[in-house]
């Protein structure tokens, strides 16, 4: 085990798209300033998205999806940091490698959410590591159950299936993507899904997964017993916040951070999946756990380590892609909102506005691409509509 000391002006826990966006940030106000990133994976950081879309259709090869990143920024890979403390601005990763620091980001993201049983059995969709696994799986031929209606799960199982592989689809909700779309647009993919081949078993929780003779058979609450080759699942992740609260950092559904994305710590940063910040347009705090965030939100935050006092108020936006269908979308998409539906075609085109106390607070825009910001200026004009006022405004 080495014992080393090394400084560095400059350091990232996390090696994902908000470290790689924060070292971008911190490169256009500091030129030279040593900038270390420690991250738990084997590989420099990679957009993620395409994992789950693009390196499928053959949109992109996987030396495509490399994030930029300055050349100077030295990669300390393949670690875990086991410590923090931010009174002597020490952390220490798991070969005892000890680094101190003058501004820290924590970019630590989050953990897949696992079942309690199956193991290893199950590929835990979110890494180049994963995608690896899965390109080898199909290659050999192997029929897939994708547990979870979320975006993995809805993208993936699309991907999956236009390989040409046996896809079920197993998720407790009434629809893929229900925390999205209305519940009539829910059943409408559920069929869409089935239509294209994949078996949709929504409405089932999955409640063991055994193995025999090199199968996995996957079992659900009502029993149905899905005999398989592998099972992937997406339900959801976990934010990393372990090191944050041991540091005595305030931890609400994620590292709480202000507007300048700053912890309470002034020199302790945190961004991306991970950060609790406020929200200035829709006039709360959350967490987004999107790549357009994580690009934004890591940018601003490394601006600000090296010296800028930005605040963060961007709006980021979310796509997908189901089979032919397809949607870009700002703000709070929550179907637990009050919801106005303006369809050119039933659930193919069209916008879908969620509404809070009158306002807009999110815009889903089905096929119809690039007009985002004109959903963002809705929402941040904070002004109320009627249905009828927006029915129509964005075609
Ligand atoms: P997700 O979108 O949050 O979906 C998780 C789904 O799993 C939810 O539908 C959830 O249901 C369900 N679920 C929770 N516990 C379950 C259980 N025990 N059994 C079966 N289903 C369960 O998360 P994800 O699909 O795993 O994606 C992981 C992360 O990557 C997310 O942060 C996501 O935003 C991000 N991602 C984003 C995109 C994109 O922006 N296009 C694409 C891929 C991944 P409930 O809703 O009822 O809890």
């Amino acid at each position: 085990m080495s014992n080393t000391t090394v400084h560095a002006p400059y350091l990232i826990i996390g090696g994902g798209m908000t470290g790689a966006a924060a070292a971008i940030g911190i490169r256009e106000i500091d030129p030279s300033g040593k900038i270390i990133m420690i991250s738990a994976e084997t590989s420099p950081p990679y957009d993620r998205p395409p994992l789950s879309k693009k390196l499928w259709d053959g949109k992109r090869t996987v030396g495509q999806i490399v994030a930029p990143l300055p050349g100077d920024v030295e990669l300390h890979l393949g670690r875990h940091v086991t410590a923090l403390n931010p009174d002597t601005r020490e952390v220490t990763d798991d070969l005892g490698e000890v680094y101190t620091y003058d501004r820290l980001l924590l970019a630590t993201g989050g953990t897949p959410r696992r079942l309690p049983f199956g193991g290893d059995a199950v590929n835990y969709y979110r890494t180049i590591a994963d995608y690896r696994a899965l390109r080898e799986d199909v290659a050999n031929g192997a029929s897939f159950v994708v547990i979870g209606g979320g975006f993995i799960g809805s993208e993936l199982a699309a991907s999956l299936r236009k390989q040409g592989s046996h896809v079920v689809m197993v998720f407790p909700d009434d629809g893929i993507a229900n925390r999205v779309f209305p519940p009539d647009m829910a059943d409408y993919l559920n069929n869409y899904y089935r239509e294209h081949g994949v078996q949709v078993l929504n409405r089932e929780n999955v409640v063991g997964i055994e193995a025999d003779d090199g199968w996995a058979v996957v079992v659900t609450d009502i029993g149905t017993r899905l005999t398989t080759d592998r099972v992937v699942a997406g339900i959801g992740i976990i934010p990393s916040v372990d090191l944050a609260r041991e540091a005595g950092l305030a931890v609400g559904n994620g590292i709480i951070v202000d507007e300048f994305l700053r912890t309470a710590r002034p020199e302790i940063y945190a961004a991306g999946d991970v950060a609790d910040y406020p929200d200035p347009a829709l006039g709360i705090r959350r967490r987004v756990e999107h790549a357009d965030a994580a690009r934004a939100m890591g940018r601003v935050a490394g601006r600000n380590m090296a010296g800028a006092a930005e605040s963060y108020r961007y709006l980021p936006l979310f796509y997908s892609d189901l089979f032919e269908l397809g949607y870009e979308a700002v703000g709070l998409c929550d179907t637990r909102l009050e919801m106005v539906e303006d369809w050119q075609e039933r659930f193919r085109k069209g916008v879908i506005y969620y509404m809070k106390d009158g306002r807009v607070a999110g815009v889903l825009l089905m096929d119809i691409w690039d007009r985002t910001d004109e959903g963002r200026a809705l929402i941040e004009s904070g002004e109320t509509y009627t249905a009828e006022q927006l029915i129509g405004r964005i075609r």
